[in-house]
């Protein structure tokens, strides 16, 4: 069976690791989050996890939560290499 997304068949990283390719990634303010966990349920790659913890070895840096986020708190920052 050809392996699904996590849209279809939710689970923790379901498409895989994201090794060292990304270019972005969020950083949570935690003074602006109201802990309403939509930055959670857009995330395409099920990468944060019940405590809004954002598992950078499977986040690929899309900005949907950052986009997503109503109180702004999710700021795109580029990675270091
Ligand atoms: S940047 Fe994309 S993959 Fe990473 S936590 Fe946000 S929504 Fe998920
Ligand atoms: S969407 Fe924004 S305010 Fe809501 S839990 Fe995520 S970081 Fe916090």
């Amino acid at each position: 069976m050809s392996e699904r997304l996590a849209m279809s068949r939710p689970k923790k990283g379901a498409s895989g690791k994201t090794g060292s390719w990304r270019v972005f990634k969020p950083v949570v303010d935690k003074e602006q989050c109201n802990a309403c966990g939509l930055c959670a349920m857009y995330c395409p790659d099920a990468a944060i996890d019940e405590e809004l913890e954002v598992d950078l070895e499977f986040c690929k840096g899309c900005g949907i939560c950052a986009r997503e986020c109503p109180k702004k708190a999710i700021t795109m920052e580029r990675e270091e290499k």
